[in-house]
């Protein structure tokens, strides 16, 4: 269903995605793993384009993207087909719970303001904040504003909800409340793309572990599969320090 090709990325002469090929299928939870300053953030904003790649292809919800010439439509296709799920939950902090999630449907997809929020309203019941509507994010607990920051990428009811490190700013009491929520997401079979450290939410969700290192993926495959026995030595080394 997403298909991305040769997907190549440099800062400046600092290549950091070196053709990345990956096929992801429709309703597919993919934890994507591996040490710091790898390009594992990079993968994720290259795929939503909130970082330009320099060379391949994406195909996405039916769009096709040839990455060495992106228009402004093709830019714009992706960034609706998808949606990000920040490390640091990127709220506006003028704006309260129901308008946060409510944001991209008005100004992106064009609903009216009462139908946007009554549908916000509903993602926040499901995400666990029923009573927290007219709250401002100052006033949230991190980890309700990461629960936030999944409604608000659940409104956009995209193809790809990408995830980088979306429990590693929270304090430890939150970090549970936030996975729970992304079970319950991958139980629904929304197809999602997940940067995380937690190996037990891998074990427990994902249909299939990626392992990245120097901006390439080296191995890849079932959770149990890949932490029971890892092929490759970067593999092993850095499951020896995570496990
Ligand atoms: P990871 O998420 O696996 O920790 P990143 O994708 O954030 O890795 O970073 C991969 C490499 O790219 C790192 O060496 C990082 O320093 C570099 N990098 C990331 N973003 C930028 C940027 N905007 N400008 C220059 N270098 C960057
Ligand atoms: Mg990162």
């Amino acid at each position: 269903m997403i298909t991305v090709r040769g997907l190549t990325k440099f800062f400046g002469d600092t290549p950091v995605l070196n053709g990345i090929d990956l096929d992801i299928e429709q309703g597919e939870i993919i934890v994507v793993i591996g040490p710091s300053g790898t390009g594992k953030s990079t993968l994720l904003r290259c795929i939503n384009m909130l970082e330009s790649p320099d060379q391949g292809h994406i195909t996405l919800g039916g769009h096709h993207v040839d990455f060495d010439r992106v228009s402004n439509d093709d830019r714009l296709a992706l960034r609706r087909k998808t949606a990000f799920v920040f490390q640091n939950y990127a709220l506006f902090a003028n704006k309260n719970a129901l308008e946060n999630v409510a944001e991209r449907l008005i100004v992106v997809d064009g609903w009216p303001k009462a139908k946007a929020h009554a549908r916000a309203g509903e993602l926040l019941d499901r995400v666990g904040l029923n009573d927290k509507h007219t709250a401002y994010p100052a006033a949230l607990s991190g980890g309700q504003q990461q629960r936030v920051g999944i409604a608000r990428a659940m409104a956009a009811n995209s193809d790809l909800i990408l995830f980088d490190e979306p429990t590693s700013a929270l304090d430890p009491e939150w970090v549970d409340e936030v996975l729970s929520v992304m079970k319950q997401l991958a139980r629904e079979r929304q197809t999602m793309l997940v940067v995380t450290h937690e190996m037990q939410f891998a074990r427990d969700v994902a249909d299939r572990v990626i392992f990245m290192s120097g901006g390439n993926i080296v191995e890849q495959g079932p959770p149990e599969a890949l932490f029971s026995a890892p092929k490759d030595p970067r593999t092993r080394s850095f499951l020896r320090k995570v496990l």
